[in-house]
């Protein structure tokens, strides 16, 4: 597909090249013609002034004589002149046109295939919650000793299948919303206090069950930024947090100011990330290490791809520093002001 709009573009560029650089010569050429025609014109009236003992002060006088064979084959030449460089400047232009087209295509290439790739990778998500819930759909159906609590169980399985999809549809329409935000989100100053205390209110319901405490430390600064964006981070960070930590442990988050920017830093004591998955965590659709985290459900390696964005769109930056086994940290850094 790209090959052929490739070389539609290339003939595109070559006509129009080809348009332009043949109006220039015929530019020229009507020029010279002009000028070569004053010549014999100029010519012709000395002769006849000459035979009629006039003086002829309009032509110089060191040329005698003009061949009018001379003009025409000078025509000739130019025509001849022109026609190659004409030719010389279609071939050239038709290997440039090509690297052009090629060049100008190649971002919409790759949005394309990138468009391609998150299609496939959601589809193929999508896939195992759904094949996990037609499975147990049909072994209920074709089991003719159901019972109304073996129902009941299935139902209750099958309901936290149809919860895990509809976090994963959730989460990959929000990664859609903010990689179609470019720029259009509305920037204000904020208190940092309030986010993250919105944000651990939100994420009470998983917490407490944990007995896991989050504990602030020095978190009173303005951030300049997108207030229900920054909420949504602090919430995918912190629910990270919770879910990777044992029970009864304690998240702490701090902050601090320095170069216009508030850097804030999640510090949990979970099970940490293996280095060589470091790298790729931010990636869509990444779970580092699935053994350790397979018995985790709505799991799906998507919040911190969107936390990511979130993190571009303020001009912001998010790193991870973590060593199994002792914890993680995310150090977020957010403009302070505008
Ligand atoms: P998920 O929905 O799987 O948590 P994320 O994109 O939020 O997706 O995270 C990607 C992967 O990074 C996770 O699968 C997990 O392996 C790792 N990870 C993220 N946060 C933490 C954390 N606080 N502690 C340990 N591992 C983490």
């Amino acid at each position: 597909m790209f090959h052929s709009a490739r070389l539609k573009l290339t003939f595109w560029y070559l006509i129009i090249i080809t348009l332009i650089s043949v109006i220039f010569s015929l530019v020229i050429f009507s020029g010279i013609n002009s000028e070569l025609s004053r010549f014999e014109h100029l010519h012709q009236l000395r002769i006849e002034r000459e035979e009629n003992g006039l003086p002829s002060p309009i032509f110089p006088r060191r040329i005698t004589y003009i061949d009018p064979d001379m003009i025409a084959e000078t025509r000739q030449r130019i025509t001849i002149v022109l026609i190659l460089i004409n030719l010389g400047i279609i071939s050239i232009s038709g290997g440039f046109s090509y690297f052009l087209a090629g060049r100008t295509l190649r971002p919409i290439q790759e949005m394309v295939d990138e468009q391609n790739r998150f299609i496939g990778d959601a589809s193929h998500e999508l896939r195992t919650p759904l094949t996990a819930l037609k499975t147990s759909m049909e072994v209920s159906l074709r089991n003719k000793n159901m019972t109304v609590d073996l129902a009941r169980e299935t139902l209750q399985d099958d309901l936290s299948e149809v919860n895990d999809l509809q976090t994963l549809t959730d989460n990959l329409l929000l990664l859609t919303q903010y990689q179609k935000t470019n720029g259009n989100i509305i920037f204000e100053s904020i208190m940092l206090s309030d986010i993250l205390n919105e944000a651990k209110k939100k994420i009470a319901h998983l917490s407490s069950p944990k007995n896991i405490k989050i504990v602030t430390n020095h978190i009173n600064y303005h951030v300049y930024g997108n207030l229900q964006s920054l909420l949504e981070l602090f919430i995918i960070l912190l629910d990270n947090a919770i879910k990777y930590s044992p029970n009864k442990s304690t998240i702490l988050i701090s902050a601090e100011k320095s170069d216009g920017f508030i850097t804030v830093k999640i510090k949990d004591k979970g099970i940490g990330i293996p280095e060589k998955d470091i790298p790729f965590i931010f990636d869509r659709f990444y779970r580092a290490d699935l053994s350790r985290t397979k018995n985790i459900s709505s799991s799906f390696g998507l919040g911190l791809s969107i936390a990511k964005r979130i993190i571009e769109l303020h001009n912001g930056r998010i790193d991870a520093e973590s060593k199994p086994g002792i914890g993680t940290t995310f150090i977020i850094q957010i403009p302070a002001k505008k």
